[in-house]
């Protein structure tokens, strides 16, 4: 439309096509783009319907990009819908006019149009809201690269706190988990920083290379980013840093509910301690009791060899309070829920 490359009589003609190219709604000019969506006798009963239309469309001498650009100028984008909106059930009923010699009256099309746009902006709301929906997922790294979520708990009485770590390789497959149970208040801004230090020496024993470290915590991740190791945080940040120095690394901000499976694990610790259990009969396994009710068994890599078995665990239950990190097997799916 604004191209001017709809097929109207002038066009048609101009085409080589042997055509009358007078308007058949009116049968008073030459059917061109400008006749066609405002200059029509026709149209402008239409346009007469757009109270607050926020330019002079009647009468005009300019051609449809003019219009546009004026309505938004002097307009909102949504005017500029209802112009187009309004413009395509023109042409619409210019097409019935031509093709199936009939027509409807001015205030129908308006109506249709009102209700084409009405249509149109509420698809619009609904894909915009499935977008972001879809953005809150966790997203898989690259391959070769892994993700570590972090997430810091304080409890609601702030006697203690909890760090969770969940590392993720390209394939979604958890590499190591982590958490660490703190006695003692501790603010939130110093919790946060010490999940981010667990999750780095978690990643650093596991010596993965290239690393993307996720925290919901923006004041932790943006003093990180700025190396502000002076203020009382100072040296947690410090060891942030130089544990970052044995990485390819990013730190990126995402909101809580793309930290999921960290803030699960943190969570569950601060409110419930984590029950970490060796299997009796086989002591390199270990089950992960999440307070959510499931269990997640694993164990560690072929290559780093068995856990040390002897002397066996006590009774089979490791110390839920302490800091417990478990690794899987890479190669097969042995992250096993029950
Ligand atoms: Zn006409």
């Amino acid at each position: 439309m604004c191209m001017n490359a709809l097929p109207t009589f002038v066009n048609l003609q101009r085409k080589g096509v042997d055509i009358c190219d007078v308007c058949q709604a009116c049968g008073m000019e030459p059917e061109m783009n400008s006749h066609v969506f405002v200059k029509c006798e026709v149209d402008k009963r239409v346009w007469r319907c757009w109270l607050d239309c926020p330019t002079v469309l009647l009468n005009v001498n300019m051609n449809i990009l003019d219009i546009a650009m004026e309505i938004l100028e002097s307009g909102t984008s949504s005017d500029l819908e209802t112009f187009f909106g309004a413009a395509w059930a023109i042409w619409y009923n210019r097409n019935r006019i031509v093709y199936e010699s009939s027509s409807q009256i001015p205030d129908l099309i308006w109506g249709f149009a009102k209700k084409y746009i009405f249509e149109f902006q509420s698809a619009s709301t609904a894909c915009s809201q499935n977008l972001s929906r879809s953005e809150g997922k966790w997203l898989a790294p690259s391959p070769g690269v892994f993700k570590i979520n972090v997430d810091g708990a304080t409890s609601g009485s702030e006697k203690n706190s909890s760090v969770g770590v969940v590392i993720r390789d390209a394939a979604g497959n958890i590499i190591a988990a982590c958490c660490k149970y703190f006695q003692g208040h501790s603010l939130a801004e110093e919790v946060e920083a010490l999940a981010m230090e667990c999750g780095l020496l978690l990643a650093k024993e596991q010596k993965l290379p290239q690393i993307i470290l996720e925290s919901d915590a923006l004041t932790t991740v943006t003093s990180v980013l700025a190396a502000e190791i002076g203020g009382s945080l100072g040296h947690i940040y410090q060891g942030i840093l130089s544990l970052l120095a044995s990485f390819s690394w990013k730190i990126k901000h995402v909101k809580r509910e793309y930290n999921n499976a960290a803030h699960e694990l943190a969570q569950s610790q601060s409110v419930h301690p984590l029950v970490v259990a060796a299997n009796p009969l086989d002591p390199n396994q270990f089950a992960v009791g999440l307070t959510d009710g499931s269990v997640k068994v694993i164990e560690p890599t072929e290559s780093e060899g068995k856990w040390g078995s002897s002397p066996p665990m006590d009774n089979g239950i490791l110390n839920g309070r302490t800091a417990s990190s478990s690794t899987t097997s890479n190669h097969t799916p042995d992250q096993t829920q029950r």
